[in-house]
C-alpha cells in the first residue's frame, strides 16, 4: 500500500470509523460527516455571538474591570504619516507576498493534504523538500488571516478579502467531523495527538488560539463567521468534551501559551462562560500532570519544564519572568484578559510582580526581551547581552500586546510608554523597509562576520512575519481608548479618529504632526453637539518638558508620564496643540548590565537610535568609535531629517573619535596597545533610528556605544 493510502486508512479507522473505502470515498463520507452535524451547532453558534460585528484589538465593552474600552480599528484613519507608509507597505507587500510565501513553502499543502483535493507531499520538520509540515506551522497561516482581517477593518484592501476567502476554504477543508483541527497530528502522527508531551511540544491548543483570533476578528471585519465556527468547533466537539479539571476528563496543558488570551476573546464575543473557565484553568494548571516529578521532556534538546513553558502551575505563584520569552509574555497576555473579566486581585498582584521584574531587570532599550541562551529565554536579571540578544520579534509583540492589557486594565501611562517604546524599535525593527523581509532576532549589536543573516523573507519556524503584519494591521486600534468620562489619547500620528460619545454625539479628532521626526502634535476635536467630556492626553515619561496649549492657551503643571486630564464642554471645533521635548537622550545602563558598561545609548523621542558602519566616517572597525560626552553633550547631538534616506528618518550626528589603532580586520583575539601612544582623532558619529537598521548592505551595527568623557556618566 503506497504511503499516501496508509495514511488514509489510519484515519478511517481510527478517527472516523469508515472502512473499506476508495479515497474518493472517503473525502465524500468526510465531506457529508463534516457538513451534516454542523448544520446544528451553526444554529447555536449563531445564537451565541452578539450582533454587531467591528470592535477594536480587543472587545472590552463588558470587560468589568477594564478601566478603558477600545475603539473599533475602523474607527481610526492613520494617513500621510510615520505609520500610514508602513501600513501600506504592510497591506500592499507584505500580505501578498507572504501568500505567495506560504503557498511556495507549503503552509497551504499542509491542508489540501487532508481535503483530499491534492496529493499534497507530507514532509517533517527537518526536511528541505519542500519545508511545509512543521510542529505549530498552522498558527502561521492564522496569524496571516488575522492581519487581513485586521486590514479589512481598515477598509484599506478590500481586494485582500477574496484571498483570504480562499484560504479560510483551503484550512475549512481540513477540519475533522471531531471538530479537530490540526495539519501535523494527522494521518501517521494521529497516534501523537493530544498525548502528554505533545501538549507540551506540540502547539495543538496553540494554534487553535491562533485559529480563534483570526476567525474573531475576521468575524469583526466581514460578518462572516466561518473561520471563527471552525474554532469554536474544534473547542466545543472535540477539546472541552474530553478535556478539562473534570474527573471524566484528561488533564490539559498549554505547553505554548497563547490560547488563553484567545479563549478570552472567544468568552467576549459569544458570552459563552466555559471558555472564561478554561482559559482559566490553563493558567492555572492541573495538578494531575507531574511537570517537574515526572523528569522533564526534552525536545531539541530543551527541558520542557513549567518554567520553560510558562505554564502547568498556578499563573498566580510566579513572581519572575523566566522560561522561553514568547510563551512567558503570551501567558501574560492571557492572564491580563482573564484579569480584566474576573478583577482577581492575585492575578493583579502577579501582573504587576512580573511587570516589574521586566522593566527592573530583562527589558532591553528596544523593549524587546530574551536572550541567545539556546532556548529562546528570559536570561537572568540584568543578562542583556547586545549581540547575542535573542529579542525575538514575537517576544516583542508580546511584550506591547500584555502592556496594551495592563493599560486598559489600568489607564497608567508607564504601560503606554513601554508600549510605546516596544512598538517603535523592537517591534518596528523586525520588519524591512520594503515589507519583504524579517529578522527573528532584533540584537543590540551585529556583526556580519558572525554569519547570521538579520533579515530573511522567510524562516523555516515562520512565526515572526505574520505576527509583525498582524500587528501593524492592528495599529489603529491601539492610538485611542474611552472611559465612562472621556476619551484617552496614547499614540500619535496624523490621523482622524470619528467617534460616538455614549451620549450619542458625535466627535471627531485629527491628529496634525509630523512625529516622532519632531514633537509638535495639533489635536482638533470637532463635536456636532456641545459635549462636555475629559481628554486624556498621553505626556510620556521621555518628554521632560512638554509644553500644551488649549484654545491657545497655555496649560500649567504639565508633568512626564501623565495622563493630562483636559476637563471641558467641547464645542464646535477647538484645537489642543502639544509640544514634546525632542531634544536627544543619552542613557546609561545601571552599572549591572554588564554589556552596557562604559557605554550609552542615544534616544530622540520614542525612538531609540544606533550606529550603523556604513555611514561611518572615516571608515573603521565598530569598536573604534566613542561618542564624546565631554560639554553639554545632547546639545552637540544634531538632528537633521534627511527625506531620501531609509525612507525618511531623522539622522542624529554627534561628537566623536576614532581610535585609529584598532584594526579594521584582524585575525588576532589580542594585541598589545601599550607599545604606541594613543592616536584617537576626531570624527563626527553617525545614528540612524534602530527600527531602520538592516535596510542596506549587511554592516556592523551597534546600539551601546562606548563613550570619553574626563567625568564619569
Ligand atoms: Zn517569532
Amino acid at each position: 500500500m503506497p504511503h499516501r493510502e496508509a495514511e488514509l486508512m489510519i484515519l478511517d479507522s481510527e478517527q472516523h470509523r469508515i472502512s473499506n473505502l476508495s479515497r474518493r470515498h472517503f473525502v465524500a463520507a468526510l465531506t457529508t460527516a463534516s457538513v451534516m452535524p454542523l448544520v446544528a451547532m451553526e444554529a447555536r453558534e449563531e445564537s451565541l455571538i452578539s450582533p454587531g460585528s467591528e470592535r477594536g484589538v480587543l472587545d472590552l465593552d463588558h470587560s468589568s474591570h477594564a478601566k478603558l474600552k477600545t475603539i473599533p480599528i475602523g474607527a481610526l484613519e492613520i494617513r500621510n504619516g510615520f505609520w500610514a507608509s508602513r501600513r501600506t507597505t504592510n497591506t500592499a507587500v507584505s500580505l501578498p507576498t507572504m501568500h505567495d510565501q506560504m503557498e511556495h513553502h507549503g503552509r497551504f499543502d499542509n491542508y489540501r493534504r487532508w481535503d483530499g483535493k491534492r496529493q499534497a507531499y507530507r514532509n517533517d520538520f527537518h526536511s528541505n523538500n519542500p519545508p511545509g509540515l512543521r510542529q505549530g506551522a498552522d498558527s502561521e497561516v492564522y496569524k496571516w488571516l488575522e492581519a487581513i482581517a485586521f486590514a479589512l477593518q481598515s477598509n484599506t484592501s478590500p481586494e485582500l478579502k477574496t484571498t483570504a476567502d480562499r484560504a479560510i476554504s483551503i484550512v475549512l477543508g481540513a477540519q475533522e467531523p471531531s471538530g479537530y483541527l490540526d495539519t501535523y497530528f494527522v494521518g501517521d502522527k494521529i497516534d501523537e495527538r493530544m498525548l502528554p508531551t505533545t501538549q507540551m511540544t506540540g502547539h495543538e491548543i496553540y494554534c487553535l488560539g491562533h485559529l480563534l483570533m483570526a476567525g474573531i476578528a475576521y468575524y469583526r471585519a466581514t460578518g462572516d463567521r466561518a473561520l471563527l465556527n471552525a474554532g469554536i468547533r474544534f473547542f466545543d466537539k472535540f477539546l472541552i468534551p474530553q478535556y478539562g479539571p473534570g474527573a471524566s476528563q484528561k488533564p490539559l496543558l498549554s505547553g505554548h501559551p497563547g490560547s488563553e488570551m484567545a479563549l478570552v476573546e472567544l468568552y467576549r464575543t459569544t458570552s459563552d462562560r466555559r471558555y472564561l473557565d478554561l482559559a482559566a484553568y490553563l493558567l492555572k494548571g492541573d495538578e494531575r500532570i507531574p511537570l517537574e516529578r515526572s523528569g522533564s521532556v526534552h525536545y531539541a534538546h530543551i527541558p520542557f519544564t513549567s518554567t520553560y513553558m510558562f505554564s502547568g502551575i498556578p499563573f498566580t505563584s510566579r513572581t519572575k519572568l523566566a522560561g522561553h520569552a514568547v510563551r512567558a509574555l503570551y501567558a501574560c497576555c492571557g492572564a491580563a484578559d482573564y484579569y480584566l473579566e474576573t478583577g482577581d486581585p492575585e492575578y493583579r498582584k502577579a501582573l504587576d510582580t512580573l511587570w516589574q521584574d521586566l522593566v527592573t531587570h530583562k527589558m532591553y532599550v528596544t523593549g524587546a526581551v530574551g536572550v541567545l541562551n539556546g532556548e529562546e529565554a528570559f536570561g537572568d536579571p540584568y543578562e542583556l547581552p547586545n549581540e547575542r540578544a535573542y529579542a525575538e520579534s514575537c517576544a516583542s509583540i508580546g511584550n506591547m500586546m500584555w502592556n496594551w492589557r495592563l493599560l486598559c486594565a489600568s489607564g497608567e501611562t508607564r504601560f503606554a510608554d513601554t508600549m510605546e517604546r516596544v512598538l517603535y524599535n523592537g517591534v518596528n525593527s523586525g520588519m524591512s523597509l520594503d515589507g519583504e523581509s524579517y529578522c527573528y532576532r532584533n540584537p543590540l549589536s551585529f556583526d556580519p562576520a558572525s554569519g547570521t543573516p538579520s533579515r530573511k523573507e522567510w524562516w523555516n519556524v515562520n512565526c515572526c512575519p505574520p505576527n509583525l503584519e498582524r500587528t501593524f494591521a492592528s495599529l489603529p486600534g491601539y492610538f485611542y481608548s474611552t472611559s465612562e468620562d472621556g476619551i484617552w489619547v496614547h499614540l500619535y500620528d496624523n490621523s482622524t479618529l470619528n467617534w460616538q460619545l455614549t451620549n450619542g454625539n458625535g466627535v471627531t479628532i485629527t491628529q496634525k504632526t509630523n512625529y516622532p521626526w519632531d514633537g509638535d502634535v495639533e489635536l482638533t476635536i470637532v463635536t456636532a453637539q456641545p459635549t462636555e467630556f475629559t481628554l486624556y492626553v498621553r505626556i510620556p515619561g521621555w518628554s521632560k518638558f512638554t509644553k500644551a496649549n488649549v484654545k491657545g492657551a497655555p496649560v500649567d503643571d504639565v508633568r512626564p508620564a501623565t495622563y493630562l486630564p483636559i476637563h471641558r464642554r467641547w464645542s464646535g471645533t477647538e484645537t489642543v496643540s502639544l509640544h514634546f521635548d525632542m531634544t536627544p537622550q543619552i542613557l546609561a545602563a545601571t552599572g549591572r548590565v554588564e554589556s552596557d558598561a562604559r557605554r550609552v545609548a542615544i534616544q530622540r523621542g520614542p525612538l531609540v537610535y544606533c550606529m550603523e558602519q556604513i555611514d561611518q566616517e572615516p571608515a573603521a572597525a565598530m569598536d573604534a568609535y566613542s561618542i564624546d560626552l565631554n560639554g553639554v553633550a545632547t546639545d552637540r547631538i544634531k538632528a537633521t531629517y534627511e527625506p531620501s534616506l531609509l525612507g525618511g528618518v531623522t539622522v542624529l550626528r554627534a561628537p566623536g573619535q576614532v581610535d585609529e589603532r584598532t584594526p579594521t580586520s584582524s585575525d588576532q583575539l589580542y594585541r598589545s596597545i601599550e607599545v604606541s601612544p594613543a592616536r584617537s582623532k576626531s570624527a563626527t558619529l553617525t545614528l540612524i533610528p534602530y527600527y531602520a537598521w538592516a535596510n542596506r548592505e549587511p554592516c556592523a551595527m551597534q546600539v551601546w556605544i562606548p563613550y570619553v568623557r574626563r567625568d564619569r556618566v
